[in-house]
């Protein structure tokens, strides 16, 4: 059985039989709904992830955040998941973690952030596929600037259903007396993209509908995935954007700076 949080509330009242995993650490993995108010980015979040602090009001840029904003009022589609795994071994010399026998080849520099782990939450989390309809519609237009924002918009989306996942997860370990990790995903932080595939098959199906392609792209694209370590002894890494050399990182500019 899993649970079931709908707008921030925890409830077993929606059917979902046949979806989601039986966890070994006892039917953990949780599914969270929102809606796109609960989790919109500000208009200044947005201004400044495109780098655009400074425009004029009248602005075309601006005048476009403004009427699309509560056309995205959406109450489908933004959704997420996590379900619990043991984390059976981390060699930290070679950079791997073994989970249900599956390797993953997360590097020495995650190993490190993660080595007092000792259970892993892996997740996924879309901002739906509503925002690549509209982006691509936009596109064909020719509205490049509006499909650039739009999709500023739904990068920026996806990031806080996650970090309010995260915070869910953060205050139920707590009360299990475990500590967490920030989040981690394969493609980033030296963490090779094709580690994907495993990652897929380890959460299952699940409620989200977030696919994996053969080339390890996921849909809808405004989707992430990656895990969490939990531990009791584990300690809170910075992530290491400041010695990292990712320059188009987006995650450089949504989480860290
Ligand atoms: S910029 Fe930061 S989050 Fe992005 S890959 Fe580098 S260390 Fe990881």
């Amino acid at each position: 059985m899993q649970n079931i949080i709908k707008n921030g509330k925890e409830s077993n009242s929606v059917p979902l039989q046949g979806l989601g995993v039986d966890s070994p650490l006892g039917g953990e993995g949780i599914f969270y709904h929102f809606t796109f108010s609960e989790v919109a980015p500000t208009f200044a979040e947005i201004l400044d992830f495109i780098k655009s602090t400074n425009l004029e009001e009248e602005h075309p840029a601006i005048v476009f955040i403004k009427e699309v904003l509560p056309q995205l009022n959406l109450d489908t589609g933004i959704s997420g998941y996590y379900i619990l795994k043991n984390l059976e071994e981390l060699r930290l010399k070679d950079g791997l973690i073994c989970i249900e026998n599956i390797e993953f080849n997360l590097g020495r520099q995650l190993c490190g952030y993660i080595k007092e782990a000792t259970q892993v939450a892996l997740f996924v989390c879309t901002a739906g596929e509503y925002f690549t309809q509209l982006t691509n519609r936009l596109n064909e237009q020719g509205d490049i600037m509006e499909a650039y924002i739009l999709d500023a918009i739904g990068s920026l989306t996806v990031e806080k259903a996650m970090d309010k996942i995260q915070e869910s997860l953060k205050i139920k370990m707590l009360e299990k007396k475990l500590k967490i990790s920030n989040r981690y995903s394969p493609g980033y932080c030296n963490w090779p993209l094709s580690d994907q595939q495993n990652l897929f098959q380890l959460i299952g199906e699940n409620p989200t509908g977030i696919a994996l392609s053969d080339s390890c792209l996921m849909t809808p694209r405004k989707s992430v995935s990656g895990l969490i370590g939990l531990g009791k002894n584990l300690k809170l890494h910075e992530y290491g954007c400041k010695i990292c050399n990712n320059t188009t990182c987006i995650y450089r500019r949504i989480l860290h700076e």
